[in-house]
């Protein structure tokens, strides 16, 4: 929610890496000073913002390997990328998927490139992208962190977590 505040501010003005990178570090700074981590992000975005100018021309690059060599850029970003802007099927594993996939024991892994790896080798390639997007939405809005909604939950008789809330 905040990101999509801060960018929503930004872009009309910072609207190419040029631009967006010519602002000096505590520019940047006070430009995402209502996020966590500013001085760190306004760091990786700076240097971001010169490496696509400097060696993508501008484009941001559509495989993953390259996407994660622009600062600040792990691994999931960079199937978040891949998957929305070049429609490349890529499983993006963040604290949602994480949680719901492990307690619908769909995985094991202790971390999220062992989950990712799990969870593409039983869910079908074409439904990656769509897969990340449907457990991130059960995530928020059912199988919450502290508080699962189990009651309302559409697959509470598969779901083999130990914990189910029904209060
Ligand atoms: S039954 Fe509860 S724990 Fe299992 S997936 Fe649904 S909300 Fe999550």
């Amino acid at each position: 929610e905040r990101v999509n505040v801060i960018t929503a501010r930004m872009f009309p003005r910072l609207n190419t890496p040029e631009k967006m990178g010519a602002l000096t570090q505590e520019e940047m700074e006070a430009e995402i000073r209502d996020c966590g981590l500013y001085h760190a992000k306004a760091k990786n975005l700076l240097g971001m913002c010169h490496m696509l100018t400097q060696r993508f021309n501008s484009v941001i690059p559509d495989d993953i390997k390259t996407l994660m060599e622009l600062p600040g850029v792990g691994q999931k970003t960079a199937n978040v990328i891949a998957s929305i802007i070049y429609n490349i099927p890529a499983l993006a594993v963040d604290t949602h998927v994480f949680r719901v996939s492990h307690r619908l024991g769909l995985a094991k892994g202790k971390d999220p490139l062992a989950t990712e790896k799990e969870l593409e080798k039983i869910i079908p390639r074409e439904k990656w992208s769509d897969a990340h997007h449907w457990f991130i939405w059960h995530g928020r809005k059912i199988c919450k962190a502290r508080k699962p909604l189990c009651r309302g939950c559409v697959v509470v008789e598969e779901c083999p977590f130990k914990e189910k809330n029904f209060e």
